[in-house]
């Protein structure tokens, strides 16, 4: 397989008045496991529900209630660790994170701070033109989802609904290896698509089953590398970390802002709080929700309602021999299997159902071809209806014909982008609609020789200037094109041009 080299971006600079900053990003990304039940109770999942409709017992903390690990959960949290090329540990353990919220019946949450189901791992953050990050992820665990308190259905009360209580997360843990707001996009858009590969959470930010918590801290040129070669922390700044981010375009906005903020108070020789903040979309800002709590605020202890998770080796074996092609890889092979550019790689593997659309429709056919027609003209023409790849109105066999066509000079490529538009609006057998439509193209150089015979001899005076000027030989080929309905071979039409006018 094509082994796509890369290098490592430049961190992002922000000159200040006393010199040049850069950034430093870690991100805690929490996806939402793809699970038709909940981690510890089988109370589904499903979004839209009546409010707490979908509350088992234990999700509303009724006392003497027991949690029972669900074992789908935590085969997607292995899923979702090989596929991040990350250790797993057989042996992992939930602990209770002690705070009161209204939505948290239980008066804590039930995750893993000391021992999680994943270990080390890493993700390759594509930046485009062989440009690529790596990020190293720290670990990821598995934890519950809390409810959501409503407060603006009624002027005097608020209402709690605990629909989402008791939801299984991953949080993925980075360490703190983005350096810049694009690439935390970046970063959680290759998160979201390997997830998506692997089916472990379904990506939807705007329900909020992804979303991140982003740690922001500006350094000095040079004091990250003394970081890196020695993982101390005390060469980077002090960080703030904003709160449940739930959209890339806001995650970008925020970090710019955070860091600006934080060289404004080192420059007035300030020194930055660790806290919690939130950012506030509307103003474009962040503001300070509270400073910062640490581990032993939440009085954390294992949970003494589950024993230790011990899973084996075997049946992680399983899950691995089961994943799918991964981006990355499904990125390089079409890059060698069909010789098309590394951009167009990257836009027909961004989805794993574009990519199996592609590749039906490039079986046994010219493969740089169907990325074009997958990409320019099937895209372009589902984005003009804002449509999905999966209500595509034209098939990959309908498309594969297409192309086909254009392949064995049938059609020619302006035919063919009419014989789409009828496919894509009637439907119908691509093959079928060019034999009864007649638009195949006219590839007998006797009819093309008389067509352009007939331009030549009402056109003398055309003729005379191009004897002169050989350029004009192109318009008597539009011409020809014109006269023939566009079915005429244009590589044909040029040769026989250029031989009649004598050029
Ligand atoms: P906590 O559990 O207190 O939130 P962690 O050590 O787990 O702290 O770190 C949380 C996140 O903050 C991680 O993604 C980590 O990479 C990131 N992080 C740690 N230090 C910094 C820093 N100086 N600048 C930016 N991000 C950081
Ligand atoms: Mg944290």
């Amino acid at each position: 397989m094509l082994d796509l080299t890369f290098e490592a971006p430049k961190p992002k600079v922000i000159a200040g008045a006393t010199g040049d900053w850069e950034l430093v990003i870690g991100l805690e990304v929490h996806a939402q496991v793809a699970s038709n039940a909940k981690l510890f109770s089988g109370a589904s999942t499903a979004f839209g529900a009546e409010p707490n409709a979908n509350v088992a017992f234990v999700d509303a903390a009724m006392p003497g209630m027991l949690p029972v690990i669900n074992e789908f959960c935590v085969a997607q949290a292995v899923r979702t660790g090989l596929g991040l090329k990350a250790e797993i540990n057989l042996t992992s353990a939930f602990d209770r994170k002690n705070y009161f919220y209204p939505d948290l019946p239980q008066g804590y949450q039930i995750s893993q701070l000391y021992h999680p189901i994943v270990g080390e791992g890493e993700v390759l953050v594509d930046m485009g033109a062989g440009v690529a990050r790596k990020v190293r992820i720290e670990r990821i665990h598995l934890e519950q989802d809390a409810g959501k308190s409503v407060h603006d259905m009624d002027p005097h009360m608020s209402f709690v609904d605990l629909n989402r209580t008791g939801v299984a997360l991953m949080e993925i843990v980075s360490r703190p290896d983005i350096r810049g707001p694009e690439e935390a996009a970046a970063y959680v858009g290759k998160l979201r698509q390997i997830m998506r590969y692997l089916g472990t959470c379904d990506g939807n930010m705007q329900n909020g089953n992804l979303r991140a918590d982003v740690n922001v801290s500006v350094c000095r040129p040079g004091d990250y590398e003394k970081y890196q070669e020695t993982q101390d922390f005390s060469h980077l700044g002090t960080r703030c970390e904003i709160k449940n981010m739930n959209s890339m375009r806001f995650i970008q906005q925020a970090i710019e802002y955070e860091a600006r903020r934080q060289i404004g108070i080192l420059e007035d020789g300030g020194s930055v709080d660790q806290e919690t903040r939130l950012y506030d979309p509307d103003k474009g800002e962040t503001r300070s929700m509270r400073s910062k709590e640490e581990a032993h605020d939440y009085r954390y202890f294992p949970c003494p309602d589950l024993l230790p998770l011990e899973i084996e080796q075997a049946w992680v074996d399983d899950i691995q021999a089961g994943l799918p092609e991964l981006p990355d890889a499904k990125k390089a092979r079409f890059v060698s299997d069909y010789g098309m550019t590394e951009y167009d790689a990257s836009v027909l593997t961004a989805e794993v159902e574009d990519a199996a659309y592609f590749e039906k429709v490039a079986d046994g056919r010219d493969g740089k071809l169907a990325a074009n027609w997958v990409i320019n003209e099937l895209f372009g023409r589902l984005k003009k209806d804002d449509t999905d790849i999966k209500d595509s109105p034209v098939s990959p066999d309908q498309l594969g014909k297409i192309v086909g066509l254009i392949s064995s000079d049938a059609i020619s490529g302006k035919i063919a982008k009419d014989l789409f538009e009828i496919v894509y609006t009637e439907g119908g057998d691509p093959e079928e609609i060019v034999e009864a439509r007649g638009m195949k193209q006219v590839t007998d150089t006797g009819a093309i020789e008389a067509a352009v015979d007939q331009i030549i001899a009402d056109n003398p005076a055309q003729v005379e200037k191009a004897k002169v000027n050989p350029k004009l030989a192109g318009w008597f080929v539009g011409q020809v094109m014109k006269a023939t309905g566009g079915k005429a071979n244009p590589k044909a039409v040029n040769e026989i041009v250029s031989a009649k006018l004598g050029l």
